[in-house]
């Protein structure tokens, strides 16, 4: 695999730089591989290549570029097990879940994107004005390593399904996965230009592409703090900047619930990637007459998960994904037990029996309050705090309490009541009673969680301009 050099205009090519960024092993904390520190100058080169290919790519018919990306889907489809490997070792995610959330979804989105084009309008009549979609320009797409193959393809995909360019700047803790896709587009023979790999840092390369006059939108998934950096430079050049940020969503039981399944589905979700899941749903808002009991259940079904390697079988949680994140999901332990919150599980210590990689044990905390760090804060990691309420409204009114609006879950066996809750909770996405993931149902925040919405039709609305025609 070819990882020592960036891609642009159709070609490996070394960084105008020397810098290399080491890439490490979660589990083992052992030097896997390294990419290069990608440069202004390098952003420059590939933002230029980019806006030179996009009109040609554009006026392909749409068919035409439908079949390069299916090309690529069946490519990279070829790779799935090589995927599920490196994306073990690179973030940590246990290889039976990683076939799944990290590898089968992100390929699907390849597919998802050209069927929504397949009947997609481009033109509608509007009195006596037709409204014409048009492919935006350059796309600009950051990403980061939690869920990295899915995060790139799921911009990337409807970006050049619909006739952008792309310079992609992947996350630069698990970025291998992204040279294995550079290497597929190369192979499958998309057009010098239309997609482009400058790794990096953020403040280098993401802050380059950001305030690039010849980008015009900025695809962004990442944390709020640096999304309002982007936010902030794309506004010299009034870019279209399309946000995915963090949060802290909120899994409200009601005191009718069926509570085993409730309870154990609120702990599988926060343990989904051992914690680093944008969408996670990090606080148990639960009934106080029913807390002593819940808390039980919270502990039975964390207790089963044991943290190891992500190469073993059975339930494992495996490790996060750098030494930077397990110190910083620590600290917040260490914090909530500082600030009054009492600890059901887990704790801030590494675990026994495992010497090497960035473990978290499991951790619940119950008493937590709305003034709390950890009740406010993302923490990223294994870590679920329960919060009591009194009624409906006051569990709404605690979901709504962060700054965030990402997801969230309501359980109740009296649908019309959960239906209520779900409504009044400021956020992007809600499941009632655990309903399924929708592939084609539009993902994203409000408030400080983002602006934008990715999948289906509307993830294809973020790569468009608008033009109307008036005769
Ligand atoms: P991060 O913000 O540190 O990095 C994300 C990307 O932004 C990386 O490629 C990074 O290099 C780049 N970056 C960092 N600083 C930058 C800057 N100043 N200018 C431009 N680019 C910069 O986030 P992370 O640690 O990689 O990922 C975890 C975060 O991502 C969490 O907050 C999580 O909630 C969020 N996330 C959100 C979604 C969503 O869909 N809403 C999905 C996954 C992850």
């Amino acid at each position: 695999m070819e990882t020592s050099k960036l891609y642009i205009n159709g070609s490996f090519v070394p960084s105008t730089g020397t810098d290399r960024i080491d890439v490490i092993d979660s589990a083992t904390e052992e030097v896997m591989g390294w990419i290069p520190a990608g440069t202004v100058a390098d952003v420059d080169l590939a933002v230029k290549s980019a806006a030179d290919a996009q009109p040609e790519w554009a006026a392909l018919p749409q068919h035409e570029r439908s079949r390069h990306l299916m090309a690529l889907h069946d490519e990279l489809s070829n790779q799935a097990e090589f995927f599920t490997t490196l994306i073990a070792r690179e973030v940590g995610t246990p290889i039976k879940l990683g076939q799944f959330v990290q590898v089968g979804v992100a390929i699907a989105a390849i597919k998802d994107a050209v069927d929504e084009l397949e009947a997609f309008a481009w033109e509608t009549p509007l009195a006596n004005s037709t409204i014409v979609r048009e492919p935006i320009g350059v796309v600009g797409a950051i990403t980061p390593w939690n869920y990295p193959l899915y995060q790139i393809l799921l911009k990337i995909a409807p970006a050049m399904a619909v006739g952008c360019s792309v310079v992609l700047k992947s996350s630069e803790v698990a970025p291998l996965n992204a040279f294995v896709i550079a290497e597929a587009i190369d192979r499958v023979g998309f057009p010098p230009g239309v997609f482009n790999l400058v790794t990096g840092f953020g403040p280098v390369v993401g802050e380059a592409l950001a305030s690039h006059p010849l980008v015009d939108a900025i695809s962004f998934t990442g944390s709020t703090r640096a999304g309002k950096r982007v936010m902030q430079l794309g506004a010299e050049t009034i870019k279209r900047v399309n946000l995915e940020l963090g949060g802290k969503s909120a899994c409200v039981i009601l005191d009718d619930a069926t509570m085993t399944k409730a309870v154990s589905s609120g702990v599988n979700n926060v343990l989904l990637n051992s914690g680093q899941t944008c969408a996670a749903w990090t606080r148990m808002i639960v009934p106080r007459s029913r807390l002593a009991e819940i808390e039980g259940m919270a502990v039975e079904a964390m207790a089963k998960f044991a943290p190891g390697s992500p190469f073993a079988d059975g339930k494992v949680i495996g490790p996060l994904v750098s030494a930077a994140q397990r110190d910083r999901v620590r600290e917040y332990i260490k914090g909530a037990q500082d600030e009054g919150a009492r600890l059901l599980l887990g704790g801030s210590e590494q675990p026994q029996d495992l010497e090497s990689g960035y473990f978290v044990l499991p951790t619940i905390f119950t008493d937590v309050t709305p003034d709390m760090t950890i009740a406010r804060e993302e923490v990223f990691g294994p870590v679920l705090s329960i919060m009591a309420v009194d009624d409906d409204d006051e569990a709404i009114a605690l979901a709504n309490a962060t700054p965030y609006g990402l997801h969230g879950g309501v359980w109740s066996e009296d649908l019309e009541r959960a239906e209520r809750v779900a409504r009044a909770m400021k956020t992007g996405q809600v499941d009632i009673n655990g309903g399924r993931f929708n592939p084609l149902a539009p993902f994203g925040g409000y408030r400080q969680s983002g602006n934008g919405r990715e999948r289906g039709h509307y993830g294809l609305e973020e790569f468009l301009e608008i033009k109307a025609i008036q005769h």
